[in-house]
């Protein structure tokens, strides 16, 4: 089944707002007008609303990188649903390895972040993948299906306006060892567990949700690996770090993702 392929930039803790804002310029100038690719950059939230409008008339959405799963509260440092809706943020990135990592995000947290965000009519891309030590261990499908289990429980199959969960949920497969240390998954360690993860979406959901889930792969994509990685079965796109802060890399894997 064809999948429109989806390649986000996540910018992490990066740039400055002068950097910022030539990044998206270039991007505009190079890809703002693709569309045979989905395409988001995920700005730290203090850039969100100057992204915003440098991205207008572009095709080129807003993500976020995080969201803590309250309306509203005593949750110093924690940014809503709702306060991203209000700036037109589309998707979020949650689980991805450095919270789950760095600051400690476990499964069932993510988890109730996966809900609220897609309750809240954000669109998620929701991050799993192995250590190296659990992969060297022969763990990786057991970590990932664990991992997809869990962020997923009690998330429904059919969402508001006639949506399904395909059409509000994006996995990225990133195993932790490739991101941001220049190693790659090849692509057929990715397709093997890009194709595990269809199946249990399958076993979880339907055949019809799985077919139409878009699975990323993330973890030191660049433009000199994107093709390969891409034109695999069951890679949809790519979740996209360090080569997302250089204006041609990330329209060069974008543009992998047409061919
Ligand atoms: C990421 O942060 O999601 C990522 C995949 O990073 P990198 O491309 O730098 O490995």
């Amino acid at each position: 089944m064809a999948r429109k392929p989806f390649v986000a930039g996540n910018w992490k803790m990066n740039l400055d707002l002068a950097g910022a804002l030539d990044l998206v310029g270039g991007l505009t100038g190079l890809i703002g007008r693709v569309e045979e690719v989905d395409m988001a950059v995920c700005p730290p939230f203090v850039y969100l609303q100057a992204v915003r409008e440098a991205l207008q008339g572009s095709n080129v959405y807003l993500g976020a990188q995080n969201l803590y799963h309250e309306d509203k509260g005593a949750f110093t440092g924690e940014i809503s649903p709702a306060m991203l809706g209000d700036l037109n943020v589309r998707y979020v990135i949650l689980g991805h390895s450095e919270r789950r990592h760095v600051f400690g995000e476990t499964d069932e947290l993510i988890n109730r972040k996966v809900a609220k965000a897609l309750t809240d009519s954000l669109e998620v891309i929701f991050c799993v993948g192995e250590l190296l030590e659990e992969r060297e261990a022969g763990k990786t499908l057991d970590v990932v299906s664990r991992q997809v289990k869990v962020g997923l429980e009690g998330v429904p199959r059919d969402h508001t306006d006639g949506l399904t969960l395909a059409n509000v949920l994006t996995i990225a497969y990133e195993p932790v060892w490739a991101i941001g240390t220049g190693k790659t998954a090849t692509p057929d360690q990715a397709q093997e567990v890009h194709a595990m993860i269809r199946g249990l979406v399958a076993d979880l959901y339907d055949q019809d949700i799985a077919d139409a889930v878009r699975i990323q792969y993330g973890g030191s994509v660049k433009p000199d690996n994107a093709r390969e990685l891409l034109s695999q079965p069951d890679i949809d796109g790519a979740l996209v770090g360090g080569a997302s802060l250089k204006a041609h890399d990330f329209a060069a894997i974008v543009k992998a993702g047409i061919e």
